[in-house]
């Protein structure tokens, strides 16, 4: 038999359905599966996990140094750093997952790393290390730098003098993923101080994209130029602070929104 359905109706049904799909949790079953749903609440217990996270501060936020991933940007940041300005987190429960579903992805890519490279390539005895910390290092030591490589990639051959390349991986959206041709210039500035550090002479980018799983990579050659900036603006930001002043505050709304010093920067004063 088919059914006639009145236009309001349908229009009221449609509606329903389509908000319907939009809901995080969906009951299928009956009375007594919606009161276990409701001692579940998966949504409400998983975001408060999250926003709690923001409550957080670990001890590199406050270790008093500064840090290659922080580096670029506004250079109000590193003046709080240097003072261990006590950050209060605005990730919140959204972005949170976008930056833990990209500590995953790391851990994945840095474990297929480490896999790749260790042994014999073609002449070339290999090892990766993950995570390596530069902060012992006589350069990151002299300019209060303090930080862990994704990885480093050592190549040596008997009567050659070794390759060191610093692996740098970013995670990214299919639509960013998809407008990257080149490394970002943060990315370059970060990758390039644990190459200073570490004595690498290139860097290979790996852009993941998380939404395909596919990669862009990159291998770009060590900048003495851009470490040389780099050095100019840590100095900067130093003797600022000997003089008992910090950077002046650099507003975007983008890099402001996810500050952890923003109530102590207040960065609408923007003087
Ligand atoms: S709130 Fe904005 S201007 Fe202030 S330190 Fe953070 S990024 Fe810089």
């Amino acid at each position: 038999m088919e059914v006639s359905l009145d236009a309001p109706f349908t229009e009221l049904l449609l509606l329903s359905m389509a908000l319907e799909s939009l809901r995080e949790v969906t009951l299928i079953g009956d009375k007594m599966s919606d009161d276990i749903l409701g001692l579940l609440d998966p949504v409400n217990r998983i975001n408060k996990l999250l926003d709690a996270q923001d409550d957080v501060v670990q001890q590199r936020d406050i270790d008093g140094k500064y840090h290659p991933s922080g580096i670029s940007g506004c250079a109000r940041k590193l003046s709080y750093a240097w003072l261990k300005e006590r950050p209060k987190h605005r990730i919140g429960n959204s972005l949170r997952r976008t930056f833990q579903h990209g500590h995953s992805i790391h851990d994945m890519l840095q474990a297929w790393m480490t896999k790749v490279y260790n042994g014999d390539i073609d002449g070339y005895w290999t090892t990766f290390s993950a995570e390596l910390p530069i902060g012992s290092t006589e350069l990151a030591q002299q300019y209060n730098i303090a930080g862990s490589t994704d990885g480093l990639i050592t190549l040596t051959c008997e009567g050659k003098d070794p390759i060191k390349v610093i692996y740098e991986a970013k995670s990214a959206s299919v639509s960013s993923w998809n407008n990257v041709g080149s490394p970002m210039p943060k990315h370059i500035e970060q990758a390039n101080i644990y190459a200073a550090c570490l004595g690498a002479e290139h860097i290979l980018f790996d852009y993941y994209n998380k939404s395909a799983d596919k990669h862009k990579y990159f291998l770009v050659p060590f900048s003495p130029e851009l470490w040389d900036a780099t050095i100019a603006k840590l100095t900067l930001v130093t003797e600022k602070i000997v003089l008992g002043e910090l950077m002046p505050r650099e507003h975007s709304s983008f890099e402001c929104r996810s500050c952890g010093y923003y109530y102590t920067c207040k960065p609408e004063l923007n003087t």
